[in-house]
Parts: structure tokens; sequence; C-alpha cells
């Protein structure tokens, strides 16, 4: 496996890669691996012949300082993880590397509502800063395929928009959420939970697949305002519960006639946010 951490040695690498024929997949993350992350890379070595994954931590998309302070870093380890999975190139960059000195680089889309809304709301300023460095990171891989994970499903919503507004061919591919055994989504904030707060995280999960059930003869806003007490009352600090529709993200009205139906949830435990959602809904093939 080989380690970059310049935007030139990765691009040298990539062009006798690609002249030989092979195809690129390209997997973004921020580091502190885990097996949600590694399924990405799996999934990515099915269809493509190379697997590129990078790992930074990108400061333009914290909105809070102290969460970028604490965020884990651990490349090293990452990089035994990635090796195991058959990963054939880490891109490490610098901060420096991605964002030089001097160059405007801070993407402006229009992705009307879908920014907006959800972590929009509670994270001012997060999706420009993800948009601006998936874009960065797209422009240096120059990948066939993009894979990345349904846990965070409105940020997957909004590559999605930028690379049909970019006029991509960049194909992106959705993963599914990979979970602990009971429910947690997997995450590599879960490491900085107390195991008081370990062990009521799985409350979000169970709260979603419950209001699957509910959602099916109670009204939406009645089924989010059941499950924001049900995470308050477990001892977690619910941001919002919000039923919408997976494409553009605004609230269901009616469940019935709503083609693709996604819960998405942020709740802090403790001192940890968590995002988690679950499709009630599967989005009909198109
Ligand atoms: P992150 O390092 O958290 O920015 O995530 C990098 C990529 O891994 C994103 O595409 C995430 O959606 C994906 N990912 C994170 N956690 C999971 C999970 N539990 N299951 C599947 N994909 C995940």
């Amino acid at each position: 496996m080989k380690i970059f951490k310049t935007i030139y040695e990765l691009q040298y690498w990539l062009a006798t890669e690609r002249l030989a024929g092979a195809t690129i997949g390209f997997i973004p993350t921020m580091g502190a691996l885990h097996d949600g992350h590694l399924t990405l890379v799996e999934r990515a070595n099915e269809t493509c012949t190379r697997s590129v994954a990078s790992i930074f931590v990108n400061p333009t998309q914290f909105n809070d300082p102290k969460d970028l302070e604490r965020y884990p870093r651990m490349p090293e380890k990452d990089a035994e993880l990635l090796a195991k999975v058959g990963c054939n190139a880490i891109f490490l960059p610098s901060v420096e590397e991605i964002y030089p000195l001097g160059h405007a680089l801070k993407l402006r889309l229009n992705f009307g509502q879908l920014d907006k809304v959800m972590e929009g709301h509670f994270r001012p300023g997060h999706f420009e800063g993800m948009a601006t460095v998936v874009k960065r990171l797209l422009d240096i891989v120059q990948p066939h395929q993009l894979f990345m994970g349904q846990k965070d499903f409105q940020q997957l919503t909004i590559v999605r928009e930028m690379l049909r507004l970019l006029g991509s061919p960049v194909e992106l591919v959705m993963c599914p959420t990979i979970r602990e055994a009971d429910g947690l989504a997997k995450s590599s904030r879960n490491m900085r939970l107390t195991p008081e707060m370990r062990g009521i995280a799985p409350v979000i999960y169970n709260t979603l697949m419950e209001a699957a059930e509910k959602v099916q003869y109670t009204p939406c806003p009645q089924v989010q305002a059941w499950a924001m007490r049900q995470l308050a009352d477990a001892g977690l600090r619910p941001e919002y519960v919000d039923i919408v529709d997976g494409i553009t993200l605004r609230p269901v009205l009616d469940y019935e006639s709503t083609a693709f139906v996604v819960a998405c949830v942020a709740a802090w435990a403790g001192e940890v946010r968590l995002i988690d959602n679950l499709v009630f809904r599967e989005m009909p093939a198109v």
C-alpha cells in the first residue's frame, strides 16, 4: 500500500496507474477508521481496480473549534487497517497542501434548502466546508467512482447535488450504515463516549426503528415529537428528529404519497454529538 502526503506524488502514481488501464475508486475520510470506513474500501475494491482513501481532518467543516481539536487522530493505526482490507493508496495531506495560502478555493454552490435544514441549521457553514473539500479532493484524485456512507445521509444528498450541478462524470456509490451489535451506528466519535453514554446511545437506533412502525398510523410531526421525548427521557439532548423526503429533504407531510422517506437524528450524548438516520421507505428504482 502506497502512502502519499503530497498532491504531486499521488498524481504521479495515479497517472501511471491510469495509463496501465486502472479504474480508481475514492474513499474520502477524516481518519480514526472503523468498520464503516473499511466497508467503503471493500466496496470500492469490488468495482474498481485501484482504491484510494484520503485521511484529512478538514478544518473548514468544523463550526466548533473544540470539536476540531478533539477529533481523534491516529494515522498509523488507520494505515494498518487500510492495508488489511486491501486499500491500494492513502492520501494523507497537510492542511497547507489542501488549502495553499493565497488560493481562493471556497466552493459556493446553491444547494437550495438541502444545506439549510437539519445539520445545516445546527452547524452553520459545515456543508460549505464539506463540499469545498470534497470538490478539492475530487479535482486532485479524479476518480471513476466515489464511495460514501449512508450514515451521513444529508452529506451524501448534497454531494450528489454538487456532482449534478458541476456536471461531474464521477459516479457516487452509497454504502449502507455499519452498526455495533446493539444498533449504535459506528462513528469515529463513539470512542469519546463515556461508559454511561455508550450504554444510552443505542436508544437512537431503537427509537428510529420504533418510529418506522409508528409512522404507518401516526402523522409524522407527532412521531417526531414522540422520538424527541424518547431520546431526552433516555438522557440524551436531541437537536432534531426530522422525517423528510429523501430527495428534497423537505418535511414529509403525507407519508403515504411520499416515495422516499428518511428519518434523520442528531443528539448530544454528553459531550459527543451523534447523528444517525433510517430509511423508512426506499428510493424507487429509476
Ligand atoms: P468520516 O471519516 O466520518 O468523515 O466518514 C468518511 C466516510 O465514511 C463518509 O462517507 C461516511 O458516511 C462514511 N461512514 C462513517 N461512518 C459510517 C458507518 N457507520 N457506516 C458506513 N459508512 C460510514
